[in-house]
């Protein structure tokens, strides 16, 4: 949910080719029995084809009118999705490869989502500045919830379903108060029942095992819905220490509660996305890759406090554990993990957006 600068310059995308490109399109047969035939079409002409049809067959509850209807909507839509997505290598280049909703790195499995849905608003779904660059499970989630929710889709850049992630920094006080809060829970006996958040001195005795190999971190099944934290096989190998007893860890995204001055509420953003879910589907590791993203930058965090804490450091050394530190932040993403765990390092927030490109600086976040 990083505030990203995205209309201060010219896109080199345009609209106008994306719409123009060429697909080919199967159109069912006149002749009973006939296989449909393949006619070459551009992207534009499936976009009038689908706001044709959402105008015909879209009734305002939400519901497409038949079957019929709703196949050939999904047809069309994603047929226009070849015309948009000539926008990802530019939004890669502009905003580094992250996902825009989750924050994750996606080096090699970004896509352009458009955040008001292609299949409801085609003409839309071109406009540079609906385009954000989405993971695969960002992008399935927000798709099954907006159709399980189409009945609200009229406000979805309103406050019901804020699915602009960055319009959330709009309005805040002070650019270090968060839209919403990342909060480590704890739970030793598995269940999300007995789950306490975890205290600074009990996270620094996580980090602490964690650096030492001592456990790992894995995203739960669905029989088990939690992030474990199990003693790695070195750990149990490790002659001379105590085996430690399984640990379970889960990694919840808090929104930090009610609607924000600027308006919406991340809340929404985040059901939408089912950020908070712990058994992910096969594939979908948010979870478990935002969790781990915490344990190296408390990591991290500690490794520098300490060393302010032992008195003046080498300043070289200092500033090699930063450029390290730094690193990891660009590999890693999770910009809001970062910018919470080192809330309180003097110029941290700018340090943070000039390492991720297309970060709008601070007084841009009030954008
Ligand atoms: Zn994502």
């Amino acid at each position: 949910m990083r505030p990203i600068d995205q209309d201060s310059q010219a896109f080199a995308y345009s609209s106008v080719d994306a719409l123009a490109r060429e697909v080919i399109s199967l159109v069912p047969s006149t002749e009973e029995g006939e296989p449909p035939k393949a006619v070459k079409s551009t992207v534009g002409a499936q976009v009038e084809r689908l706001e044709t049809l959402l105008a015909a067959s879209f009734d305002p509850g939400g519901k497409w009118t038949g079957a019929k209807e709703t196949a050939e909507a999904a047809r069309l839509t994603e047929l226009i999705g070849d015309g948009y997505q000539a926008a990802a290598g530019e939004l890669i280049d502009r905003t580094g490869p992250y996902c825009a909703y989750c924050e994750a790195a996606e080096p090699t499995g970004l896509s352009v989502d458009p955040v008001k849905p292609a299949g409801l608003f085609p003409k839309d779904a071109f406009d540079p500045a609906n385009l954000l660059l989405a993971c695969s499970p960002c992008r399935d989630r927000k798709r099954a919830y907006l159709t399980r929710t189409a009945g609200s889709l009229a406000s979805i850049d309103g406050p019901v379903l804020p699915s602009w992630p960055h319009r959330y920094w709009k309005g805040l006080p002070s650019p270090s108060r968060l839209p919403f809060r990342h909060r480590l829970y704890e739970s030793r006996g598995g269940g999300s029942a007995d789950r306490r958040p975890v205290s600074i001195d009990r996270a620094r005795q996580l980090v602490a095992a964690y650096r030492q190999g001592r456990f790992d971190v894995e995203q739960g099944a669905r029989s088990s819905p939690r992030l474990v934290l199990r003693p790695s096989p070195a750990g149990r190998r490790a002659r001379g220490t105590k085996t430690p007893n399984p640990v379970s860890l889960a990694a919840w995204v808090e929104a930090e509660g009610g609607p924000l001055p600027g308006g919406g509420d991340p809340q929404g953003m985040i059901d939408m996305l089912d950020l908070n879910c712990l058994a992910g589907n096969p594939g979908d590791r948010r979870q478990e890759m935002r969790t781990r993203a915490w344990l190296v930058a408390l990591d991290s965090w500690e490794r520098l406090d300490s060393m302010d804490r032992i008195g003046a450091p080498d300043e070289d050394l200092r500033a090699t554990a930063e450029g390290l530190r730094d690193q990891t932040i660009r590999a890693t993403g999770f910009w809001g993990v970062w910018l919470q765990v080192f809330r309180d390092t003097p110029g941290f927030q700018q340090r943070l957006a000039g390492l991720l490109p297309g970060t709008a600086p601070s007084p841009l976040w009030e954008m």
